[in-house]
């Protein structure tokens, strides 16, 4: 485990309306609060769909919950005439710290390139939230190209631009691992991990790439996480489908137990 602060984060997709939100966050924060989870030790943040930032956000400030609130897309806009859109000024103003950009699930589904994505971290950037940049191959591309070539070239795509000293997470995510049950190896994670590193000094600096967390992401699990967590450069996981079970959740959250 490095000396970055470990961060768990639970990216709800298109499920949960507003009052099953609140619900599951509920239940985490007491679960995590029965474990005597250390919120300085590790960093839990959800990412619920839009409709819910409002009321999860009322609940985290009411009851000072040690759960951090990211989205899970923004628009590459500030405001105007861009229908549909949600601009990152709107979710400063729900106290979002973070904002998912770049997931494979808007690059395949939404046709979002690196320039796109590229848009929208700087966009994040401009509005003072830390983005989630996902990066990672499809299994044709890691036939093609092995395993560091595509998410290196993501994430030089997505940080040109990005000043030094910018704060920014990014989330290996191998897109035939998301959702499938295939794991990739704790091996194959910090391998590809310590690339993404190499690419963030070129982009930022050596400073900026030993302050970068980089998470793993792809059927996580509380029974898996623990190898991932052990290896230098994996500093925690984007959990998509095991974010939805609050005590499953905080299980990986408290991987060191
Ligand atoms: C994700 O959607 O970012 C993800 C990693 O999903 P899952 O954990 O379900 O594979």
């Amino acid at each position: 485990m490095s000396a970055r602060r470990p961060f768990i984060a639970g990216n709800w997709k298109m499920n949960l309306d507003h009052l099953q939100g609140i619900a599951l966050v509920q239940k985490l924060a007491w679960t995590l609060k029965d474990a005597s989870f250390d919120p300085k030790a590790v960093e839990v943040a959800v990412f619920p769909p839009f409709t819910d930032l409002r009321s999860v956000q009322t609940l985290v400030d009411a009851e000072r919950f040690t759960v951090g609130l990211g989205a899970q897309d923004l628009s590459p806009h500030d405001s105007g005439a861009y229908t549909g859109d949600v601009s990152g000024a709107f979710l400063k103003a729900l106290d979002c710290a973070y904002v998912i950009v770049g997931h494979s699930e808007r690059r395949q589904g939404h046709g979002e390139t690196d320039e796109v994505v590229n848009a929208k971290v700087l966009a994040a950037v401009r509005h003072g939230l830390v983005p989630v940049i996902c990066v990672g191959e499809t299994e044709e591309e890691l036939e093609r190209h092995g395993t560091s070539a595509v998410p290196v070239r993501q994430t030089a795509a997505a940080l040109a631009g990005v000043p030094s000293g910018t704060p920014v997470v990014i989330a290996y995510e191998p897109v035939w691992a998301i959702g499938t049950g295939k794991v990739a190896t704790p091996e194959t994670a910090q391998e590809v991990c310590a690339a993404i590193r190499g690419a963030v000094a070129e982009a930022l600096g050596a400073d900026d790439a030993a302050a970068t967390r980089i998470l793993y992401g792809g059927s996580v699990k509380s029974g898996n996480i623990a190898g991932f967590m052990r290896k230098p450069d994996v500093d925690g996981a984007l959990v998509g489908g095991a974010s939805l079970d609050p005590v499953e959740f905080a299980g990986i959250a408290r991987f060191p137990d």
